[in-house]
């Protein structure tokens, strides 16, 4: 808002604002190098989202403790008309992981589709795209893409601590194809002479019913979860987010999300593996208590945020 010759009222008010937001500001910057913590001594991970490279520098700003969910598709959305290369994939996840340092970096392969669509890929007529070809079924169906990203993951491993991590699982098979992929490109590279993480972790997003429903049997076959609460609302709700006449229905705190983020976190911790959240819902103050309650291992967050959902949790008892 402009206020054109503001009087000397509102120019008071508007100052004690600016001040208080400073004094908001300095205490969250005190809090850069401190444990997320709660006061029983409960400790969480927070990473944070990004979708570019330009984000990595906001990330080292923000003092999050690595990268919970790099949205690689971005790299495929703004390339024109042509994919990425392999090269061009393999210099934005090595820059992402040196810059991460030992902290780890999420890498999700493309998530393409829905509402990101590429303009080398032919989508054709979908009248929901939401439910269309995205996410691991284009992977799985565009072979030499996937294989290609998966190449460049692999090599910019061996530069920081990265994991990989498949988007829109709804079956056990789709996890067995893409890790069989994952197999193949290690054994071309193995073959090649060319230096990867053999050992790279892999994970699952969960964001479909479906996905929770199975988590038990997800849980044996990756090495963590991430919670993607944008799409498991949408689909648990049977809300299309990026309908805006919805936006009144569209309620992440519904009971049956906060139960399946519950489930979620169960299967995980059951065989012996970590759990987090990267959708929106993450950042939510009004649920950081409870999410600590639920067991939640990681809370993945736009760098914005990390410092206030620190502070929120070093104020839990
Ligand atoms: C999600 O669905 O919550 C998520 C993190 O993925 P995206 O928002 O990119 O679909
Ligand atoms: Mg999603």
């Amino acid at each position: 808002r402009i206020y054109i010759e503001p009087d000397y009222t509102l120019l008071t008010k508007m100052k004690q604002r600016q001040d208080e937001n400073q004094v908001h500001i300095t205490n969250l910057e005190r809090l850069k190098g401190k444990e997320n913590i709660t006061q029983s001594g409960q400790k969480i991970d927070i990473c944070a989202n990004i979708g570019t490279r330009e984000d990595i520098e906001r990330v080292i700003r923000s003092d999050a403790g690595g990268i919970g969910l790099f949205r690689s598709e971005f790299l495929f959305m703004e390339n024109g008309n042509r994919q990425p290369t392999e090269e061009q994939q393999f210099q934005a996840y090595k820059l992402a992981a040196e810059s991460m340092g030992m902290n780890r970096v999420v890498i999700r392969t493309a998530d393409l589709g829905g509402d990101k669509k590429a303009s080398f890929l032919e989508f054709g007529n979908e009248p929901n795209p939401a439910m269309g070809l995205r996410g691991i079924r284009i992977s799985l169906e565009k072979e030499e893409m996937f294989k290609t990203q998966l190449r460049a993951i692999l090599r910019a491993a061996i530069y920081g601590n990265v994991q990989v991590m498949f988007p829109m699982i709804t079956t056990v098979e789709e996890v067995v194809q893409a890790k069989e992929y994952l197999e193949k490109v290690k054994q071309e590279l193995k073959a090649e002479k060319v230096f990867f993480d053999e050992n790279i972790k892999v994970g699952v997003m969960i964001e479909t019913p479906a996905a929770v429903m199975i988590g038990d049997e997800l849980a044996q076959m990756v090495d963590f979860f991430s919670i993607g609460t944008n799409d498991l609302t949408q689909y648990t709700l049977a809300i299309d987010r990026q309908n805006e006449k919805l936006d009144d229905f569209y309620n992440p705190h519904h009971k049956a999300i906060l139960r399946m983020i519950q489930m979620v976190v169960d299967s995980a911790h059951k065989y012996g593996k970590w759990a987090g959240i990267c959708g929106e819902l993450g950042a939510d103050l009004e649920l950081t208590e409870e999410f600590v309650k639920m067991g939640i291992d990681e809370l993945s967050v736009s760098p914005s945020m990390v410092l206030p959902l620190r502070k929120c949790i070093r104020e839990i008892s």
